[in-house]
């Protein structure tokens, strides 16, 4: 391969392209890898493989004497690549992956392709055969960015879309190819300008892969900050993050009320003393589970710190909310706790309160703790609602 294009030289050029391929693919092996078990990554990661595998081969391996599977093995490493990537942004979306769909689409093309380069002497139909599928699976692709887009906007995200749209235009140029190979001339100048595209295409998916395991951890990070360690339910930072979203919702959905109800433990202080530290974690535990089977999803379940725990309700009148604490308060003074030292009894008291119009969340923890010192002062095992 010693032609010439505009002052390139296109075997230098496939050198680089294969040196970036591999480079990239380590790149996201470490990446995958580091982001463990991300199902999105190893498609990616797939997308790359593929396409430095077929390269590889189509290049050096056996297919260099026989142009017809030289062609045959592009349109594989296409075809596989456009498949890989459809599965990897769908599922970094966390959109169900229909990937028996996809690869049973992608295997029968494979197949399709396989018969028409082996009876039909001319590629042709087989190359629009796998433009078509690649290009099919590549819209796929870029109309799931585009919806995350309206959701969700980053860096990652726009980086993504312009290496779909870069793949695209690979496409298009391959399709071109495809329509002008009559010409040699021409052929190789859309082959060289389609081949300097994918080059950057594979730097923009490795910069897009580093960004996509960064926004991943990123992700992680945030989660964790918000939730407590030791019973999973959101601590006072995801208390104050899911709140204002509550109170949209709730404000959007024009179901305004809010009730709030401070939990806590009724000498608590003994069951540690007594059992020791560990026997009060696995309370702590058994209580935040409890308390999660009796809320909705969209109400907001909270340790606020110690052996204090909040639940805000929406939507809800203050008698509902009401029986709802008690309905609490009864699940854990009614069946004792499971516990190293054996089996525990233990109550909780409970304070209770609706949100004013207008009104801090800080004050509105306030005023329901006003009613859970009453609780306490009253002999505890209660719920006490403050009068509004
Ligand atoms: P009261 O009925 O008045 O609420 O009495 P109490 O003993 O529950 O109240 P107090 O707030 O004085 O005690 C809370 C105790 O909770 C003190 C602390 O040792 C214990 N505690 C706080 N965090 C944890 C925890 O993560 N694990 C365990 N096992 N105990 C904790
Ligand atoms: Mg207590
Ligand atoms: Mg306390």
């Amino acid at each position: 391969m010693g032609e010439q294009l505009q002052g390139l030289d296109i075997a230098t050029l496939l050198v680089v392209h294969q040196m970036v391929a591999l480079i990239s693919t380590v790149v996201i092996l470490a990446g995958a890898i580091h982001a463990k078990g991300r199902f999105g990554l190893w498609f990616w990661f797939g997308s790359f493989a593929t396409t430095a595998f077929f390269q590889l081969l189509r290049d050096n391996g056996p297919t260099s004497e026989s142009p017809g599977t030289a062609v045959l093995m592009g349109q594989y490493g296409v075809l596989l690549n456009a498949t890989f990537i459809a599965l990897a942004v769908k599922s970094y979306l966390g959109k169900p992956l229909r990937w028996h769909l996809i690869s049973a689409i992608t295997l029968c093309t494979a197949v399709s392709l396989w018969l028409l380069s082996r009876f039909v002497p001319e590629s042709a139909l087989s190359l629009a055969l796998t433009l078509a599928v690649a290009a099919a699976l590549t819209a796929v692709a870029l109309s799931d960015l585009l919806q995350a887009y309206r959701r969700e906007r980053g860096f990652a995200l726009g980086f993504g879309t312009f290496l779909i749209a870069l793949l695209l235009g690979r496409l298009f140029l391959r399709g071109l190819i495809a329509i002008t190979s009559a010409d040699d001339g021409t052929a190789l100048a859309v082959n060289s300008t389609a081949l300097l595209i994918f080059i950057a295409a594979l730097v923009m998916q490795g910069f897009a892969i580093l960004m996509l395991v960064n926004d991943d951890l990123q992700k992680k990070m945030l989660a964790l900050a918000e939730y407590d360690e030791l019973t999973g339910l959101l601590n006072r930072r995801g208390m104050a993050n899911r709140f204002k979203r509550l109170l949209d919702r709730a404000r959007r959905d024009g179901a305004p009320q809010i009730n709030l109800a401070i939990i806590d433990m009724d000498h608590f202080k003994t069951i540690n003393d007594r059992f020791g530290h560990a026997a009060g974690d696995q309370v702590l535990i058994e209580l935040a589970k409890r308390l999660q089977t009796l809320v909705r999803p969209n109400d907001l379940c909270v340790r606020l710190g110690g052996e204090e725990f909040a639940v805000f309700w929406t939507g809800v009148p203050a008698d509902m909310a009401a029986a709802m604490a008690e309905r609490i308060r009864l699940a854990i003074s009614i069946r004792p706790f499971q516990t190293r030292e054996g089996l525990l009894r233990c109550t909780i008291s409970i304070g209770l309160c609706q949100m004013k119009p207008v009104e801090s969340l800080d004050d509105f923890i306030d005023r329901a703790d006003q009613a859970l010192y009453v609780a306490k002062e009253g002999g505890r095992n209660k719920v006490v609602v403050l009068p509004a």
